[in-house]
């Protein structure tokens, strides 16, 4: 019989060891009270991270659309919108002004 070590993920989800359950299911419980908000890409504004909103460090994101990789500080981007709806807006806005 072979040896499978405590976290060799290839055994499959049948054999996952008691103090890696123990350990998600305090994950679990303590995310459950923690309040969170989305991280969205700057390029694109596909979703990348969903952090507490508490975090003040910085996150470093690979966004899975475009292919943005870096940092971002939570401070700078905590309402980053679409680029294209705050264009669009942006146009709206103008638009009003002129008249
Ligand atoms: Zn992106």
């Amino acid at each position: 019989m072979r040896y499978a070590r405590p976290n060799d993920r290839r055994t499959g989800s049948g054999s996952i060891p008691p103090e890696v359950l123990y350990h998600l299911e305090l994950s679990r419980q303590k995310a459950e009270s923690t309040k969170t908000r989305e991280m969205h890409c700057p390029m694109c504004g596909y979703l990348v991270q969903i952090i507490p909103v508490t975090q003040t460090e910085i996150v470093f994101v690979k966004c899975h659309k475009c292919k943005f990789t870096g940092a971002l500080d939570p401070a700078y981007f905590r309402r980053v919108k679409r680029l294209s709806a705050y264009n669009e807006q942006l146009r709206k806005y103008a638009s009003r002004k002129i008249r």
